[in-house]
C-alpha cells in the first residue's frame, strides 16, 4: 500500500481487529502528516471511548540508585563508577508517600536498580507495607496504589511483594528481538528470563506492565511493530515506553541516533498504536519524551497516553538516577511539579483524577478474580 493515506474512520476501522504487520509497519514510517493526525485522533477517540478522560498520576520514588546490572543503555548500570550511590532512608521513602496521598496523587511508582539480596527483597516489602499502613485514610481505604519497578525476580518473591500491598509491577522488556536484546545487554541478561519474570508477575496476580526503547541503534520499523504485536498477544494491563536517549557514561552513549525530532515522533506514534491495538490499557506519557520535546508528555496525552508520573524522589537523590541524559523535571521541588503537570494536562483538555488508584481497565476485563 504504497500511496495509500488513511483518514480517522479507516483508521479506527483497520483497528477493530488486530491489524497485520505491515499496517503497522505503514503507520511507524509515515511522514504525511495529515495521516500522522489521523491516527493521532483515531488512539484519542479510543482512549475516550475505553478510558474516559482522566489522567492518573503515580508519583515516582526512585528509592535507589545501586544495581547489579550493567545494562549497556543505563546511566546507573553497575560498571559506571562516576556515579555515587544511594538508596533513601526507609522514614524518608514513607514521608514522600504520605505527601503524595496529601496532595492526592493516589498512586505511587517505587522504582530502583535491580538487586536479588534479600536485605533488598525485603527493604521493598517493608517500605510497600509501611506505606499501605501509613497512607489509608477515609478518602483511601486500601492506602495509595502502589505500583512497583524493580526488575526481574522468581515467582516466590513477588508473590511476597504482592502480599505486602503492591498490586501493579513495570517491567520494561525493551525490545522483543533477539538479536537487539543481546546487543544492548551483557552476556548475563537474556530475553528469555525478561519473559519468564513477565509470566511470574501475571501467576502472582499484579497488574503487569511493559515497554520498549524506542530508536534504538539497529531497530527497524519491522521490530517496534513486532514488539506491538507482542503487547497484544500477552495481553498486558499497561504500558511505559520512551525514546532512546544516550547517556555519555555507558557503552551506548556514543552511538549514531535518529534526530531527536524523528525520535520523538516515533515514540508518540508508538504510543497511537499501543492505545489502538490494546484499547482499554494504560500507557504513561514518559518523561523521556519530555526530554526531546519541551512538550513531548503533552503530546504524549493527546496520542492517547492517560499515565503521568510525577517525581517525588528526594531532590538531593535525583542528580544520580540519570538512567539517561537531560532528563527533565530533576531541580524542580514537587509542589512545582503539582502546578506545572496539572498545566499540562489541563493545556490539551483532560483532567487530572484525584484519589483514585486509576487501575488499569483491562486488567479486570481479563482477571475477574482479582480481589
Ligand atoms: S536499566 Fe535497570 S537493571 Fe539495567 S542497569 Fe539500569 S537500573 Fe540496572
Amino acid at each position: 500500500m504504497p500511496d495509500k493515506k488513511y483518514t480517522i474512520n479507516e483508521v479506527l476501522s483497520l483497528f477493530e481487529e488486530t491489524p497485520p504487520k505491515e499496517v503497522l509497519i505503514h503507520f511507524l514510517t509515515t511522514t504525511d502528516s495529515a495521516e500522522i493526525e489521523a491516527v493521532r485522533i483515531a488512539a484519542e477517540k479510543t482512549l475516550l471511548k475505553y478510558c474516559g478522560d482522566n489522567v492518573y498520576y503515580r508519583g515516582l520514588i526512585e528509592f535507589s540508585n545501586n544495581c547489579a546490572l550493567d545494562c549497556g543503555y543505563c546511566g546507573i548500570r553497575k560498571s559506571n563508577t562516576k556515579v555515587q550511590r544511594y538508596t533513601v532512608k526507609e522514614d524518608d521513602i514513607v514521608k514522600a508517600a504520605r505527601w503524595c496521598a496529601e496532595v492526592r496523587y493516589g498512586s505511587l511508582v517505587l522504582q530502583s536498580g535491580e538487586r536479588h539480596d534479600r536485605q533488598f527483597i525485603e527493604f521493598v516489602e517493608r517500605i510497600t507495607k509501611r506505606i499501605k499502613q501509613e497512607t489509608t485514610s477515609s478518602i483511601l481505604p486500601q492506602g495509595l496504589g502502589i505500583t512497583l519497578c524493580v526488575g526481574e525476580h522468581s515467582l516466590e518473591t513477588y508473590r511476597g511483594f504482592r502480599d505486602a500491598g503492591a498490586h501493579r509491577y513495570l517491567l520494561r522488556i525493551e525490545t522483543t528481538n533477539d538479536e537487539l536484546f543481546k546487543s544492548i545487554h551483557p552476556n548475563q541478561q537474556n530475553l528469555d528470563s525478561r519473559l519468564k519474570s513477565l509470566e511470574y508477575l501475571k501467576e502472582a496476580g499484579f497488574q503487569v506492565g511493559t515497554g520498549v526503547m524506542i530508536g534504538l541503534p539497529g531497530q527497524t520499523p519491522e521490530m517496534l511493530a513486532d514488539d506491538l504485536l507482542f503487547y497484544k498477544k500477552h495481553d498486558f494491563d499497561m504500558f511505559g515506553m520512551g525514546p532512546f536517549i544516550p547517556h555519555k557514561d555507558t557503552p551506548m552513549g556514543n552511538l549514531p541516533v535518529m534526530p531527536e525530532e524523528q525520535r520523538t515522533n516515533l515514540g508518540l506514534m508508538m504510543i497511537a498504536l499501543t492505545r489502538l491495538l490494546t484499547k482499554d490499557t494504560n500507557v504513561a506519557a514518559t518523561t523521556a519524551l519530555q526530554a526531546l520535546d519541551p512538550i513531548g508528555r503533552e503530546k504524549g496525552l493527546s496520542f492517547g497516553a492517560n499515565i503521568l508520573m510525577p517525581q517525588l524522589t528526594p531532590t538531593e537523590f535525583r542528580e544520580n538516577y540519570l538512567l539517561y541524559e537531560n532528563k527533565p523535571c530533576v531541580d524542580e521541588e514537587k509542589e512545582d511539579c503539582l502546578n506545572c503537570l496539572k498545566r499540562r494536562v489541563e493545556m490539551v483538555g483532560r483532567i487530572v483524577a484525584q484519589d483514585q488508584w486509576g487501575d488499569s481497565r483491562h486488567f479486570f476485563a481479563r482477571n475477574t478474580l482479582f480481589s
